[in-house]
């Protein structure tokens, strides 16, 4: 059975990551997704992909991480 994969924030878990579409004129460019979540502002070449059942397990994880002061 398929589970459906989503794509989330490395840096704080939001499944608000998009592409950045830069193609320079032609110009094979690599990709750039950025994070849309207040307070977040990742960006860059990479993105967490996950099942989507683990996306709150994910995100919990990256929230207890960071709250572990
Ligand atoms: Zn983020």
């Amino acid at each position: 059975m398929k589970q459906r994969k989503v794509r989330v924030c490395p840096r704080c878990g939001s499944p608000h990551i998009r592409e950045a579409t830069s193609s320079v004129g032609g110009w094979l460019v690599p990709k750039t997704y950025y994070c849309e979540a207040e307070g977040c502002g990742y960006s860059g070449s990479v993105y967490v992909e996950v099942d989507a059942s683990e996306v709150d397990e994910l995100r919990h994880a990256i929230k207890s991480e960071l709250g572990s002061e």
